[in-house]
């Protein structure tokens, strides 16, 4: 099973894949978990992404591209995957393309989950994770007691790019850059949209639909 899931930032794509990844014991590819680790251990790859993510922009496609294809081409993607947060340009996109191309995978679905700018400043306002284990929550909405997590008892906090100025650059950045990606799997024949609003199992239950059909 391989499982493409984008959208603004916000709209619950690295819950879905989650889900998704533990129901079909498929790989979560979130290229915003890969970078965050690395600017936590101080690698290379951390110390070139920590201003460009601080400030709400881009890793450049190279970078990102050459951490796909380690990724695809690891062990751990032997049954398949599902990519949260990659292809994020239309350059990222044609070289996904090419490079499923050329390794022999085939695309299952593109699912593009869908909400408004709104929500968007809303959930992301409220979204905190676990430090430790990375659940994440929305403080507003879950019943938390301190700011641990209820899952392992580490500490929530809040991802500096979630703060709401760097969300609305974030914003800009995805109708300038990303934006385009949808129009590109649209001409694919690939796109399937869904609406993110609503529970999580909701939206879960309407993206096991059309993996289903
Ligand atoms: P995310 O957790 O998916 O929201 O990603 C957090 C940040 O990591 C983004 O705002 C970008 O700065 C960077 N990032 C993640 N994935 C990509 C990508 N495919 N291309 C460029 N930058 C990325």
């Amino acid at each position: 099973m391989q499982i493409i899931l984008f959208g603004p930032p916000g709209v619950g794509k690295g819950t879905q894949a989650k889900l998704l990844a533990e129901k079909f014991k498929i790989m979560h590819i979130s290229t915003g978990d890969i970078l965050r680790r690395a600017i936590a251990q101080g690698t290379e790859l951390g110390n070139k992404a920590k201003d460009v993510i601080g400030a709400g922009k881009l890793v450049s496609d190279d970078i990102m591209i050459g951490i796909i294809r380690n990724v695809i081409t690891s062990n751990g993607c032997k049954n398949g995957f599902v990519l949260d947060g990659f292809p994020r340009t239309v350059v990222q996109a044609d070289a996904l393309k090419k490079m499923f191309s050329e390794l022999n995978i085939a695309i299952d679905a593109v699912i593009y989950i869908d909400v408004d700018d709104d929500e968007i400043m809303n959930r992301l306002k409220y979204r905190y994770s676990c430090s430790k284990c990375h659940s994440i929550y929305n403080i507003h909405n879950d019943k938390i007691y301190d700011y641990i997590c209820t899952e392992c008892g580490g500490n929530l906090i809040q991802r500096d790019d979630d703060k709401p100025e760097t969300v609305l650059k974030r914003l800009k950045v995805y109708k300038e850059a990303t934006a385009p990606v949808k129009k590109f799997y649209e001409d694919e024949g690939f796109l399937h949209v869904v609406d993110g609003f609503g529970k999580i199992e909701n939206v879960y239950n309407k993206i096991n639909l059309i993996l289903k059909n």
